[in-house]
């Protein structure tokens, strides 16, 4: 029996949920699931076997709104078939086109924002009620951030959200229009959440929030003062967080992160977008090229060996060949182990997408291109000293056809070696035998 008959031989309905973007709109998704959960809805794998169609749209990669219409017209023959399927859109485009996608979409049902996934269960109750659609994209403005972490099945590894929104407006940014001001989750509340994650199995979290180093607890502990919560008061073994922003990341947080090693992990994403100071500036980042690199001293100085990636944008609007190369020689300075570097594009409501002096497509491949082979060099020759070395892996899976299981240095370096399924969840001492650039193989010792 196939999927579909099942459903449709049960009081299930099937929801089918399109995901988009970034790792919050994967849990506001699996945020979704599980309050549809409690209606009696099933996750399906394909659109065909639903009768609820959530795409959970991002608005950072390049042409979104046209994504969610050619997505949506994909549904139509559905609609067509099924006068009952209802297709609504989530996330950051939802929330940034709101009224616009019903208007020019008359086959989409509903449309709600980030700030309104609580409300799902009674907007899918709304929606069979009337053939109107429906629209809830209004910002919770003056209330605490209060949410626990729903996940249905949640594995070794779990992220869980301290912060929501951002303050910042960096000039290319459409986060602080789509997702809110910045808002952070009472400590106590967060506590008791990481408590309960490791009770289902959870060895290790990652903080997350889009400048998670600006968190504030209602009784006022900062990001450092979280960290040390976390490390002292959960079962939780390991800890990440992301993402950084360089002008709050401060020496009590390196000196914590330093103090709790055997639980931070040695692992820090630190975006710093730009490598020249002007371009910096036009990006309204907080910080110069040199404070930047005196940051990444500090890190290094007070944590030896650890990780570092960031994040880049190149061809940002009126980026000169001179400023790009100051990118490409603080890759070359800095020495990070993994960078995720992008090609600027236009966002709405942003500073940067009115200005005029846009970079052409064309240059800006070249400049990206060009990055990624300097990166790969870097990794590839960083990767090396991991030879030999005993790590401590925190094994995520098991592949039964190749037998190996796979997992996680405290470096956040993917591992393979040969092993079994029952060490999954398990800290495991693996000595390295080959270091790719990104991945890195070894075996039990
Ligand atoms: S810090 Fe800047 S890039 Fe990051 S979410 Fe906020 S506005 Fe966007």
């Amino acid at each position: 029996m196939d999927n579909s008959a099942e459903i449709q031989n049960s009081s299930t309905k099937g929801v089918f949920i399109n995901t988009y973007g970034c790792q919050m709109n994967v849990n506001d998704t699996e945020r979704m699931f599980s309050l549809l959960e409690m209606l009696n809805y099933q996750s399906v794998p394909s659109p065909e076997q639903a009768s609820l169609i959530i795409i959970n749209s991002c608005s950072v990669r390049e042409k979104p709104v046209h994504k969610v219409h050619s997505e949506v017209g994909r549904y139509r023959l559905l609609k067509e078939k099924n006068p009952a399927l209802r297709i609504g859109v989530a996330g950051c485009v939802a929330q940034q086109e709101k009224k616009r996608l019903l208007k020019d979409i008359p086959v989409l049902d509903f449309v709600f924002g980030p700030d309104n996934i609580d409300q799902l269960p009674e907007i899918v109750g709304d929606l069979y009620k009337s053939e109107d659609s429906l629209m809830k994209a209004k910002f919770q403005h003056g209330e605490g951030y209060h949410v626990e972490t729903m996940i249905r099945n949640p594995g070794v590894s779990t992220f869980v959200n301290i912060t929501k929104g951002c303050d910042n407006f960096c000039s290319f940014c459409v986060v602080p229009f789509t997702r809110g001001r910045e808002r952070s989750r009472p400590l106590t509340e967060l506590i008791k959440d990481i408590q309960s994650l490791t009770k289902r199995g959870v060895r290790e979290v990652t903080l997350l929030g889009q400048n998670v180093n600006s968190y504030k607890s209602d009784c006022g502990t900062n990001f450092g003062g979280l960290l040390r919560a976390v490390a002292e008061d959960t079962d939780v073994e390991r800890i990440r967080y992301t993402t950084s922003h360089p002008k709050d990341f401060d020496q009590e947080l390196v000196d914590i992160s330093q103090q709790y090693r055997s639980k931070i992990c040695d692992y820090i994403h630190l975006p710093v977008q730009s490598g020249n100071s002007e371009v910096l500036e036009r990006m309204n980042r907080g910080y110069s090229r040199e404070e930047y690199l005196d940051k990444v001293r500090m890190i290094k100085d007070t944590i030896p060996g650890v990780a570092l990636s960031t994040d880049i944008i190149v061809g940002f609007p009126g980026e000169t060949r001179e400023q790009y190369e100051d990118t490409a020689s603080l890759l070359e300075e800095v020495k990070y182990e993994s960078i995720y570097a992008f090609k600027y594009s236009p966002r709405p409501f942003t500073k940067a997408a009115r200005w005029p002096d846009q970079i052409t497509d064309e240059e800006k491949s070249d400049r990206l291109n060009r990055l990624f082979e300097l990166q790969k060099r870097i990794s590839g020759e960083l990767s090396q000293k991991y030879l030999g070395q005993v790590k401590e892996v925190l094994v995520e899976n098991f592949d039964e056809k190749k037998g190996n299981n796979n997992g996680r240095t405290t470096e956040n370096k993917l591992t393979h070696f040969p092993g079994r399924k029952d060490l999954v969840g398990q800290l495991i001492k693996v000595k390295i035998t080959k270091a790719l650039p990104t991945i890195l193989h070894g075996e039990i010792i």
